[in-house]
């Protein structure tokens, strides 16, 4: 399984769209890894997770093919998750006249029924927490509640030839829901984890994303029940700028607990 983080920002982008703090200053001066586009990822070049504003700039960027993508999966109807009209873009017009088969959409019901004016492009599949499925690429998805301020959001566990990789953004800290959705259907350890941490070490009230320190409760959570082991890689993800750290700063951060930190266009393979 190969995963390419795409975007690894909170819904403002890091430097932020109309922001000029001095975490923002920063970002900007130092430039690389500093620089976060809005969050999605791809997996195995073919499957999709997310599609948000940024998603022509990553295609430009890191040089993509999406016409590979044949499934997409949406965590949550937030506009830096989810853009509806983006899918128009499937017409015939746009790609060439090339004859495709839809491409397979999953997500939540009110993501769903966005799409409706693009039906005849997209196979649409509502989806909602404890359902798996399997799919046209040849993976098995496992769809988890998210604790977070949209409605229905969900979070994925994407599996393909005894490898697999779950994609926790956004939501706080796992509900019980999450952690025994997770105990009765993940069998083998988990390759790759990738945790929404919006607030780095920030101290925080709202539980709808995460920081380091939950970051490492539930690396602690997942090890606990077997759900990872030794091999296992976690990576943090989806960072607010008011995180205020440098992407060195937060992996030195992360680093304590084992953790590393994602950057636009990372990939990982197992
Ligand atoms: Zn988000
Ligand atoms: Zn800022
Ligand atoms: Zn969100």
């Amino acid at each position: 399984m190969k995963v390419q983080w795409l975007g690894t920002a909170a819904a403002e982008g890091w430097p932020a769209l109309f922001c000029r703090c001095e975490s923002c200053r920063r970002a900007a001066e130092l430039g690389g890894k500093n620089i976060r586009m809005r969050a999605s990822a791809l997996v195995d070049n073919e499957l999709l997770i997310d599609a948000g504003p940024d998603l022509y700039a990553q295609k430009l960027r890191f040089n993509l093919d999406l016409a590979q993508v044949r499934t997409i999966l949406i965590t949550h109807i937030h506009s830096d998750h989810f853009l509806p009209d983006t899918f128009e873009l499937l017409d015939e017009v746009y790609v060439g006249g090339e004859k495709r088969a839809k491409t397979e959409l999953y997500g939540p019901v009110d993501v769903i029924e966005k799409l409706a004016d693009y039906s005849h492009l997209l196979e649409l599949h509502p989806v909602s927490a404890g359902d798996a499925f399997d799919t046209c690429t040849g993976h098995h998805v496992i769809v988890l509640p998210a604790v977070h301020s949209a409605e229905n959001g969900v979070f994925y566990l994407v599996q393909k030839e005894r490898k697999s990789m779950l994609y926790a953004h956004d939501t706080g800290v796992f509900s019980d829901e999450a952690k025994n959705i997770l105990r009765a259907k993940v069998t083998r350890p988990i390759d790759i984890v990738s945790f929404d941490c919006c607030y780095g070490t920030l101290p925080h009230e709202y539980g709808g994303h995460m920081g380091i320190e939950e970051n490492a409760l539930m690396k602690k959570f997942l090890e606990n029940d077997l759900l990872a082991d030794g091999h296992t890689y976690y990576a943090c993800n989806h960072f607010s700028h008011n995180c205020r750290l440098t992407h060195d700063e937060l992996l030195s951060e992360a680093g304590r607990f084992g953790m590393d930190v994602c950057f636009d266009g990372m990939q990982k393979e197992v």
